[in-house]
């Protein structure tokens, strides 16, 4: 394979170029793998306007991989069980197999590996192009796989773009049973009906959660719509009802179970309403950080009425592997997540379409190599 690769790369912040590389080569542990969805999310809105200043030179973002293995060396393919012509999803973590937390499949927790704490760490979308094998996110027609990729087999009844949604649905299986605990005949508020909250829907749907009401605003007419199919019981509109009369009413006064932020740049609103309509004890808030700092935040009523609050971070192994199932089983509409799809030399309008700087309302977008050259935009099914 002596081919030029095309891909899309970060040059500075909110900027993209189009660039040609060469295939890297591969060795007896390394593979490539040529791309068919790389997803975006939120972090990529925030990790394309403000580049972490320890991550230098050329980007090529996408952190949400799947592709075919289309060439891979001896030992890559004995460790990693897979042969070229395999779909796999890559996760964006890569494990250094060595520390406490990859030994338990938690390589969302490994330093070695993590940029945040080691300048010469690596994972995918956030990898300088100059390091050695070069391709290290999904905005491109190859991606290069090394020895410690961590890879799901995706099975021939799941097609590329439903895997683009193991990433939004593992954080929702994730955060939603694993980390918040969502049971059996559990009430339960999910703030913000994106793409994480949908995902955090179906999850507590699967988990067996006896009411799940979901909040937004008037801007989510259409994925208010998609969350009462997935199984929503109830939809409130922020902006229109009053969340916290509405929630109580629904619950004969007690108050909600759980509470699971998925909102973005909504200030403090969600938290303070979640810790309001929460039960009058040992309620479980789930949140998502993105404010650096809380004033007035109720520590007393958190407090009084002993509320557990857990974070959102990232996935497991484990949670990838139960979001992989749920989309072979076909119990839940997904497809109707990946709303858009666009060529990878559309990164930087696709990213905005997510940031909601456009009229578009996309749900979950898929950039596809093969799309290079040809206009994007919303599915049509
Ligand atoms: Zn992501
Ligand atoms: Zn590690």
């Amino acid at each position: 394979m002596t081919q030029k690769v095309q891909a899309a790369v970060r040059i500075a912040p909110g900027t993209t170029e189009m660039q040609e590389f060469e295939l890297p080569p591969i060795d007896d542990d390394s593979a490539l793998l040529r791309v068919e969805v790389a997803g975006i999310c939120g972090t990529d809105v925030k990790m394309y306007a403000n580049p972490p200043a320890m991550i230098h030179g050329r980007v090529i973002m996408g952190h949400e991989n799947v592709g075919v293995i289309a060439q891979a060396g001896r030992r890559f393919k004995e460790r990693q069980g897979l042969v070229e012509g395999d779909r796999v999803f890559v996760e964006h973590y890569v494990g250094c197999f060595n520390c406490e937390w990859c030994r338990i499949g938690e390589y969302r927790h490994c330093e070695a590996t993590d940029w945040r704490t080691n300048p010469d760490g690596r994972r995918f979308g956030y990898t300088s192009a100059e390091n050695p094998g070069t391709l290290w996110g999904g905005f491109s027609e190859y991606m290069y796989l090394p020895w410690n990729a961590v890879l799901h087999k995706v099975p021939d009844t799941v097609t590329p773009e439903l895997a683009g949604l193991v990433m939004p649905l593992s954080n929702g299986i994730e955060w939603a049973l694993l980390t918040a605990g969502v049971g059996y005949a559990d009430t339960v508020l999910i703030q913000g009906p994106g793409q994480q909250g949908l995902s955090q829907l179906v999850a507590a749907k699967t988990a067996g959660a006896s009411k799940i009401f979901v909040s937004g605003t008037t801007r989510d007419k259409h994925r208010f719509e998609l969350a009462k199919e997935l199984g929503a019981d109830e939809v409130i509109d922020v902006l229109t009802e009053d969340p916290r009369e509405k929630i109580m009413d629904l619950t004969g006064g007690r108050g909600v179970d759980f509470v699971l932020d998925c909102t973005s740049r909504a200030g403090t609103a969600p938290v303070l309403l979640g810790v309001d309509v929460l039960k009058r004890r040992e309620g479980t808030l789930l949140i998502q950080g993105e404010l650096a700092a809380f004033p007035d935040f109720p520590v007393k009523k958190v407090t009084e009425k002993a509320i557990t609050i857990k974070s959102a971070r990232g996935h497991s192994y484990k949670a990838c592997e139960l979001a992989v199932e749920q989309l072979a089983s076909g119990r839940f509409p997904l497809e109707k997540l990946a709303t858009h799809r666009y060529g990878i030399d559309q990164v930087d309008h696709a990213i905005r379409v997510l940031a909601g700087e456009t009229e578009e309302d996309a749900i979950h977008i898929s950039l596809m190599p093969e799309l290079i050259g040809r206009a994007g935009g919303a599915v049509v099914r």
